[in-house]
């Protein structure tokens, strides 16, 4: 690679062998195609955060076709809906960040009014202290099944 800026393909190359989305170390696995997976993350504090990933090691959403465009959103909108009906929770954010994993990912998170960052975003600094027994938990068989489901009740591309 030459001068400051890499090309797409010194970018993709350069993070592959180290990008922790293609190797991941640590995810529990909801659902998985060939195009993405649901996980949970794993996130302090919110252990119901669940991400879908594309399988690929792409960059951006206008790196995908339309068809895989509505593939991902698809499942995105089905994890949203699984985590509805399991949890009631008070609002979902949807972020795709990638600044720092720079492979597609949308992070589909539950909110509450009592969670330790609300009304802010989950990676703001605490507003307030939670203590275990008040963070929202679920079973992975019952998200795994709400979310097949889902995709089920929702065909699609
Ligand atoms: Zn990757």
């Amino acid at each position: 690679m030459t001068g400051a800026v890499a090309t797409r393909a010194e970018f993709c190359r350069m993070h592959l062998t180290d990008c922790p989305l293609c190797q991941p170390v640590s995810e529990t696995p909801l659902w998985q195609d060939t195009h993405c997976r649901v996980i949970l993350a794993h996130e302090t504090g919110y252990p119901v955060l669940c991400r879908v990933i594309w399988q690929a090691h792409v960059r951006e959403m206008t790196d995908l076709n339309a068809s895989q465009q509505a593939h991902l959103m698809r499942v995105v909108f089905a994890t949203e809906r699984a985590l509805r009906t399991l949890l009631q929770p008070d609002k979902v954010n949807l972020a795709s960040l990638g600044n720092l994993v720079p492979h597609l990912h949308w992070h589909v998170i539950p909110r509450f009014r009592d969670d330790r960052n609300f009304p802010d975003p989950i990676w703001s600094v605490p507003r307030r202290n939670t203590t275990p027994d008040a963070v929202k938990t679920l079973s992975t068989d019952a998200l795994c099944r709400e979310l097949g489901l889902e995709l089920t009740r929702q065909p699609g591309t």
